[in-house]
């Protein structure tokens, strides 16, 4: 598994396995399907609903927990001090660990400052490895970086074929972040595993349009979490470390992006008052 030394010093597997969008009774299956084929890093949400489930995946699987990478996310509504230590000690207990190894503002919105200071404090505290974010917009990273001790470790945002977000990857790295990608298959959006670009270097390398995407983000220094619920998909998707794309290969990738959210964008009003109006407890 290659790894990558995020800005505290910890190590964190460049590759992992999302359970966005998988049902709770299905994710108990899941996360140990994936411990079982290699997998050491679990992503996870307070918003996912399915914290506890990961939990008992994570002690059924037989994998001690000091070698899992666990990442849960703090959720809009308990962005602020007070609020975002009580969520934090929720995830622990739901998740039944005594720590986590990444814990990241789910969304650019709210007293996130707050927040912040908290997650600094639970750090020092043992409950927390590192500390990062999610769907920042470089402003919103440089704002936090400007009013606390800490960088974040990590930024995870939206990041496909399709939308490449160069030049967030390179403030990143010059700001010691590393970027993580969340649907690096664009959920499966404008046929992405039959675009005939992709297909043709999957073909060349005998390997599939997944493992190619996968490799060239990891290639750019990013990280990677793909969400499966099909067995021989959770496999085919760890098996990305026995290639290398060519110079030629990666400019062919890189001049499929359009340079737009295939979902939305954070900064989008519209979208802004959606998202903090979501609440996921009383
Ligand atoms: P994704 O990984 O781009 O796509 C998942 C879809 O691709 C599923 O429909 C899956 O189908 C399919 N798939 C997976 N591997 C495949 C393969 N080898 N061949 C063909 N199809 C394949 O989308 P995502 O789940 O949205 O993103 C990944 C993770 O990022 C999430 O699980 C979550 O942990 C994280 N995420 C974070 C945010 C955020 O705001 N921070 C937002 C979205 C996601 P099956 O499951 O049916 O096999």
């Amino acid at each position: 598994m290659k790894t990558a030394t995020l800005n505290n010093g910890i190590t964190m597997p460049m590759l992992g396995f999302g359970v966005y969008q998988i049902a709770p009774e299905q994710t108990e299956a899941a996360v140990i399907g994936a411990l079982q084929n290699g997998y050491r890093l679990i992503d996870t949400a307070a918003a996912y609903m399915n914290e506890e489930a990961v939990g008992r995946a994570v002690k059924q699987s037989g994998v001690p927990r000091d070698d899992v990478f666990i990442t849960t996310k703090l959720w809009v509504q308990d962005a602020g001090e007070a609020a975002a230590a009580k969520a934090l000690d929720v995830s622990l207990q739901k998740l039944g660990l005594d720590y986590v190894d990444l814990y990241l503002i789910h969304q650019p919105y709210g007293d996130i400052h707050g927040a912040w200071r908290t997650m600094e404090a639970a750090v020092k505290a043992g409950k927390i490895r590192a500390i990062g974010v999610s769907n920042f917009h470089p402003d919103r990273v440089a704002d936090l970086i400007a009013h606390h001790d800490t960088v974040p470790a990590v930024n995870q945002i939206e990041l496909h074929p399709f939308y490449q977000r160069e030049t967030e990857v390179a403030f990143h790295r010059e700001h010691g972040i590393l970027t993580q990608s969340w649907a690096s298959f664009a959920e499966g959006q404008n046929d992405i595993f039959k675009h005939p670009v992709l297909s043709a270097i999957a073909a060349e390398h005998g390997k599939s349009v997944a493992q190619v995407i996968l490799r060239w983000l990891n290639q750019r220094g990013v990280a990677v979490i793909p969400k499966s619920v099909t067995p021989a998909r959770v496999i085919e998707n760890a098996q990305i470390f026995d290639f290398e794309l060519s110079a030629q290969e990666m400019a062919q990738i890189a001049a499929l992006d359009t340079g737009k959210s295939l979902f939305f964008d954070h900064r989008d009003p519209e979208r802004v008052k959606w998202l903090s109006g979501m609440k996921i407890h009383d």
